[in-house]
């Protein structure tokens, strides 16, 4: 594969129609990997914000998507899910270029996007509510969903499309609409998907999208008065600025955070599989990853000889160009991230824990790639087994019995995810049940599928995207009392009574 002649230029969506920014700035984005230009997009400032929120709310208050029948958002929202698979490679392309990724693996999201897409239009059919006919002859008791309105979606660098996908169909067949704006380092492909939304005829107005920085962009989403919920998916930090900006109008707030994620493998285990995940989960897509499991738990009787194994393949797996197909680790999203990256990695040294193999950035001609790199003899105290490091680092621990794995496994303040290795029952149900966290695999490591639901514990999320819930959290609830046969008068009964 070969790298761009020119960078792809991009507008933004608001009402239907693709436009400039309002002050006519424009930002652009290199390639982590190679350094070259690959797109340049229009910044949004407070105005674009506010014309995008007008309208997403005429589309919400008066425009026909709330109020077509589920089989017509469906119709809809399966043509995108096709567009999208058509459009795969091209998608697959601009991901790996603006977000340093493997090509191999952006591939692999394309798919489970389209996934999301089909998954989502199958459920616009299935939105219901209850009845209640236990209240008495005179009166029906139902509780209805109506879509909450006008949704904001925030969302981060390292899955860009997977993750705008994990909450714009899902809304769509609520029947909201929708304002996003994309991490300014990947706004490439959500853009792209703008024009699939186009071409599907979606109603103007009804998805706007807003290219530009988390200040003012972001922060004016949060905050807007006109906004019903906002979804956001990025790191705690921001989540909860997030949270207060959305206090003027109180609106619905979801987020979907960090993790520090634990793998708990057991002597019993499977041990070539464990291996094998321990090594991908900390790996993949470079560790910038919310799932990655970037804490290893191992017991003891066996840790010598599964360290020494996990070492040994994080010191050969390919590392290198996102556009070559063998590759397994791309480069990483920007000096910044790296920065922080190796601030870790020098914390870990200072506290004490083993770096067995790692530790630096790679010397390569151009891009920014950082060695696969690993720690032993962490203790559960060191800020390496405590933070989100987001990045290809990971913390190898110790462990005698479940009941301490899941002391340690709880001992930090997320709650994502984790993952048990065992061939004993009740270890893998002891350990899933007693760990808190939104989503255990166990023997297995970070499968999705859009039918299971997806959200962490504690500081690592408020709410759950996908799975048949995920529907649910764009809708309100309402009951409707119908009172049936002669009115009750309180005014004549008080008089009686009086
Ligand atoms: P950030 O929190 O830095 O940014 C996320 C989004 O928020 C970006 O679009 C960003 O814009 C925007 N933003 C920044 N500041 C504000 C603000 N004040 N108000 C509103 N929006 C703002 O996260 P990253 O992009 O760095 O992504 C990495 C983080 O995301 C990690 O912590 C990771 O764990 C988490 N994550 C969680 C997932 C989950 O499902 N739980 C999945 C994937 C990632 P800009 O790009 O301009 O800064």
């Amino acid at each position: 594969m070969s790298l761009p002649h020119e960078p792809y230029h991009y507008k933004m969506l608001i009402d239907g129609r693709w436009v400039e920014a309002r002050g006519a700035e424009r930002f652009a984005r290199e390639s982590p990997a190679h350094g070259v230009a690959v797109g340049d997009y229009p910044l949004a400032g407070e105005a674009d914000v506010d014309a995008a929120v007008a309208a997403a709310r005429r589309a919400f208050d008066e425009g026909p998507w709330p109020r077509m029948r589920g089989a017509e958002r469906a119709r809809l929202l399966q043509h995108v899910a096709e567009a999208i698979r058509a459009a795969a490679e091209d998608l697959a392309t601009i991901e790996a270029l603006e977000s340093g990724k493997p090509i191999a693996q952006a591939r692999g999201e394309m798919e489970s996007t389209a996934d999301l897409w089909s998954y989502a239009a199958a459920l616009a059919r299935t939105i219901h509510g209850d009845s209640y006919t236990t209240l008495g002859d005179d009166m029906l008791g139902l509780m209805v969903r109506e879509p909450i309105g006008v949704v904001a979606m925030i969302t981060p660098w390292n899955f860009p499309l997977l993750i705008v996908s994990q909450k714009l169909p899902f809304a769509l067949a609520a029947g909201c609409t929708a304002v996003v704006k994309p991490s300014e380092l990947t706004p490439g492909t959500t853009l792209r998907l703008g024009q699939i939304l186009q071409e599907a005829e979606l109603p103007d107005g009804v998805v706007n999208i807003v290219s530009g920085y988390g200040n003012p962009a972001g922060a004016r989403l949060a905050a807007h008065p006109d906004v019903d919920m906002i979804s956001f998916t990025g790191s705690t930090g921001v989540g909860r600025s997030v949270v207060a900006a959305s206090a003027g109008n109180l609106k619905k707030v979801a987020l979907e955070l960090g993790g520090k994620n634990p793998q708990i493998v057991f002597a019993d285990a499977d041990l070539e599989a464990a291996l094998d995940a321990a090594v991908f989960g900390v790996l993949f897509n470079m560790g910038e990853c919310c799932n990655s499991g970037s804490r290893l738990l191992v017991q003891r009787s066996i840790a010598n000889a599964f360290s020494a194994a996990v070492v040994e393949r994080a010191r050969t797996v390919l590392v290198g160009d996102p556009l070559d197909e063998r590759t397994k680790v791309g480069a990483i999203v920007n000096d910044q991230q790296l920065g922080k990256i190796l601030s870790y990695v020098e914390s870990g040294q200072r506290e004490g824990a083993a770096l067995q193999t790692g530790g630096a950035r790679l010397a390569t001609e151009r891009g920014r790639f950082m060695q696969p790199t690993v720690f032993t003899g962490v203790a559960p105290t060191m800020q390496i087994a405590r933070d989100e490091i987001f990045g290809p680092v990971l913390s190898v621990l110790t462990f005698e019995t479940a009941a301490e794995a899941v002391q340690i496994a709880n001992s930090t303040l997320y709650g994502l995810s984790a993952g048990v290795w065992t061939r004993d029952i009740d270890t893998a149900f002891q350990v899933g049940r007693g760990v808190r966290a939104g989503t255990i695999w166990i023997n297995s490591f970070m499968d999705g599928y859009p039918e299971l639901s997806f959200g962490g514990y504690r500081e690592s999320g408020l709410g759950r995207e996908l799975g048949r819930f995920a529907i649910e959290e764009f809708t309100e609830l309402k009951t409707l009392q119908v009172h049936l046969g002669p009115r009750t008068n309180w005014w004549h009964r008080a008089a009686v009574r009086g």
